[in-house]
């Protein structure tokens, strides 16, 4: 998973050549001035097995085989660690820097405190906060279009712990002091007497005149203004703010094949139906150079052009088309103008949403097929409209959204038919397998300093000629150590389109994990269409092969996220943990894994069919 090249070997050089043959004592993770925002931190290395190891005089435990990975705490700044073996002697230093901005002294806001942080644009009527730390008892305001905002001091706010934190089981907030945390907000009402009022708190201020409601509004930089003990402060705010009209909002096109719409205005937030090609929406507001689409998702600008003079998006559909291709039913939404879309799958069903959209729908042609036991249609609201696709079978098998002109189209894959004879259950299956890593991308190391790439590809072809002997063509993303990168591996499984795809991998942690205590076998999955397939293998291989077993996680993954089969990331064991590791490089652990994951593969499908 993680990439690890820290390498460092010092004590060789000191001791004599008859030393230079024995293996040293190596540190592979973390490497010298190594910075973290961990409370604590795993130490990954090895050393010859006889003797002790010790760090700063403690001596640590180790696996038969010399391998080492103790957890330490870390303190705030600068942290010295000598890693002691015999006549050997390592100095690692590891700087663990603050997650919480430093309370400022004096008259003076904290560093990067001031939000927003960036230009935004809003509509009116909508809120729109400012924020800023500060020394604790001052008076704290903005000026933001010869208006007045003041920010008060702000209840304890939970801070979360960001998403690897669910990878070692501590995702639970922990309190963080807010004092110094001053926040406030205003809403800007536009009504046709060209006139505005700002509400903040129970405040209503209004008579300031805006010069035309068609327009957007520029109300510039706002001012922060601090005092404290008498004296005050000024500092622009690191944006401007600007509101949008309502009569004039710009329309943006999605210029790339698969557009990320998300959640919110940074890649923070979480993912939602990619937008195909053409897609076009209103813009509702602005933060740096993400959009807010009038759907409600938000897209970075980078990946959309604007149409001059184009008014909000909207369109009718009436009839719904569909053919039957070899192994595919596509269906066809013939639309005035290309929307935004989402479509969520479920237990024997697809939905596929429209949005700016109302029907005129009176009649749909979908004869006896072998996927779609029936469609259903709703409209939701006044401009969105649901399709529901009820489905024969729990299994489904992958989908590809594309707008073809302003025609939508829904590919749906049939499912592939296993094969008819025992030993070659796979006969008609194609399998994309993908070795993680490669090339000068490494992945994680291992205490000797062994890289994950490598036996992710041993594993890889081993498992191929498993499923091979069982009738399945294989296509690899890579075939030898070199470097790949993860949208071509994603453009491979679309253009494949597999019975299923597999991404092989081998485990470590975040920073702050328990490297010695965590092991164990894992799946991923993101698409619902792909759960089962992780759970199966999850369940089989840890059964069958006596693996402990690290979980199964929803993640959201460039190896899980595509839609056009079902996808599945395996982490066949932890690179970071000294016993495991030894089962990792073991070339007949190796093919026992390749056997009983080949085998697993065989049984879901006979169970899915
Ligand atoms: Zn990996």
């Amino acid at each position: 998973m993680k990439n690890l090249l820290g390498l460092v070997i010092l004590g060789c050089i000191l001791t004599s050549s008859v030393a230079l043959a024995e293996p040293s004592l190596l540190v592979v993770f973390p490497q010298t001035n190594y910075q973290t925002s961990a409370q604590k931190i795993f130490f990954l290395g090895t050393a010859p097995p006889d003797g002790q190891v010790s760090i700063n005089n403690k001596p640590i435990t180790r696996s038969k085989a010399g391998h080492f990975s103790p957890s330490l705490p870390l303190q705030l700044g600068e942290n010295l660690f000598t890693v002691r073996h015999r006549n050997q002697e390592l100095q690692i230093r590891v700087t663990r820097i603050a997650t919480v901005a430093e309370l400022p002294q004096g008259l003076a806001f904290a560093k990067d405190s001031l939000t927003p942080a960036t230009d935004i644009a809003r509509l009116p009527g909508e809120l729109i906060c400012f924020s800023a730390i500060a020394p604790p008892n001052a008076s704290v305001s903005v000026q933001l279009a010869n208006q007045t905002v003041t920010l008060l001091p702000q209840p304890e706010q939970a801070q979360l712990p960001n998403n690897l934190a669910a990878l070692t089981g501590q995702n639970q907030p922990h309190g963080q002091s807010s004092v110094g945390n001053y926040k406030g907000c205003i809403t800007l009402q536009q009504p046709d007497t060209n006139s505005f009022s700002l509400i903040y708190g129970n405040n209503i201020i209004s008579g300031a005149v805006v010069p035309d409601s068609s327009q957007e509004v520029d109300l510039g930089q706002p001012q922060f203004q601090l005092t404290l003990n008498g004296k005050t402060i000024t500092q622009p705010g690191n944006g401007k703010v600007k509101i949008l009209s309502r009569a004039e909002l710009p329309v943006a096109e999605v210029t790339v094949d698969a557009g990320v719409a998300r959640t919110g205005p940074n890649t923070d937030y979480s993912r939602l139906t990619p937008l195909p090609k053409g897609t076009r929406a209103a813009v509702t507001g602005k933060e740096g150079e993400w959009l807010r689409l009038d759907y409600g998702a938000w897209i970075n600008s980078q990946e959309t052009r604007t149409l001059p003079g184009a008014v909000p998006p909207q369109t009718i559909i009436r009839s719904v088309g569909y053919r039957q291709l070899p192994g595919v039913t596509e269906m066809a939404f013939p639309l005035q103008v290309p929307v935004p879309v989402s479509v969520q799958q479920s237990d024997r069903a697809l939905t596929l949403t429209l949005y700016n959209t109302t029907a005129q729908t009176d009649i749909i042609r979908l004869d006896d097929n072998p996927l779609i036991s029936r469609l259903d249609w709703q409209q939701e609201t006044p401009e969105r409209v649901k399709y529901t696709f009820n489905l024969k079978k729990a299994q489904q098998w992958g989908y590809k959204l594309r707008y073809d002109g302003t025609t939508l189209v829904l590919a749906l894959r049939h499912p592939p038919k296993i094969g008819n004879t025992r030993r070659k259950l796979l006969a008609n299956f194609k399998i994309v397998l993908d070795p993680g890593h490669g090339g000068k991308e490494s992945g994680a190391s291992g205490p000797t300093g062994y890289l994950e790439k490598d036996v992710n590809l041993a594993v890889s072809k081993l498992l191929r000629d498993e499923l091979v002997k069982r009738g399945a063509t294989v296509v690899m993303t890579r075939e030898d150590d070199k470097e790949v990168s993860l949208a071509e591996r994603q453009a491979i499984i679309s253009q494949e389109e597999p019975a299923i795809a597999l991404s092989i991998h081998h485990n470590s942690l975040p920073d702050d994990g328990d490297a010695e205590k965590t092991k164990g076998f894992g799946a991923f999955w993101y698409q619902p269409q792909a759960h089962s397939l992780a759970i199966f293998l999850q369940n089989y291989v840890v059964k069958n092969l006596g693996k402990p077993s690290y979980g199964v996680f929803w993640d959201n993954l460039a190896l899980t996220r595509p839609a056009a089969a079902p996808s599945v990331l395996l982490e066949l064991g932890f690179m970071s943990n000294p016993d495991e590791f030894e089962q990792v490089v073991d070339p007949e652990e190796q093919k026992k894994m390749a056997k009983a994951i080949a085998q697993g593969i065989t049984e879901w499908f006979r169970s899915v069919n």
